[in-house]
């Protein structure tokens, strides 16, 4: 069984991460959507248990793919499971120099590969956090992020 990893903080997820995801389960057997979190220093605007849920809603159409959270080194996670490599999407060369970093310390560290997609170039500008600043002010984000994250969204922000 060919297992992969795609990690990240989704908070909330995006069009960007869907692309990756949707293209990883289409080249490995089994695909991890992991959420990192740190529970001493709990951050985003979405709990743990939402990103999961909307995670689940949205990856619904890919039955390979399992949604987690986790603590600590994604590099253990991979070790539990037995998964030998990360995917990332590679939106522009300012991801590069960190997650070329990142790739080398966790080869270092256990021998588990990263691999790299480029991004579709319909969402090379898009991140979590900017969907969120732009969403703050009123922006249109629908079209970056599917149905169920633009429902959720405008409610969180409306509380305020
Ligand atoms: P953010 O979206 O704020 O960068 P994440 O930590 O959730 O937050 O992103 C996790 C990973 O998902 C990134 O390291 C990258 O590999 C991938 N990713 C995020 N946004 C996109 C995008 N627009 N296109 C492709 N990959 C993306």
């Amino acid at each position: 069984m060919r297992r992969v990893v795609c990690p990240g903080s989704f908070d909330p997820v995006t069009n960007g991460h869907l692309d990756i995801i949707g293209r990883a389960s289409s080249l490995y057997d089994e695909v991890y959507v992991a959420i990192g979190f740190n529970r001493a220093k709990p951050s985003g605007l979405f709990t743990i248990d939402e990103r999961i849920e909307m995670l689940h809603e949205v990856t619904e159409q890919y039955k390979n793919v399992k949604v987690e959270a986790f603590e600590g080194l994604l590099v253990n996670f991979c070790k539990e499971r037995g998964i030998p490599a990360i995917i990332k999407g590679l939106r522009a060369v300012t991801d590069f120099d960190y997650e070329l970093q990142m790739a080398q310390m966790n080869y270092g560290l256990t021998e588990v590969e990263t691999l790299f997609v480029a991004t579709n170039p319909l969402y090379s500008f898009l991140s979590s956090s900017l969907i969120k600043e732009v969403a703050t002010y009123g922006g249109d984000v629908s079209g970056l992020v599917p149905e169920t994250v633009l429902r959720r969204l405008t409610e969180r922000l409306a509380q305020g």
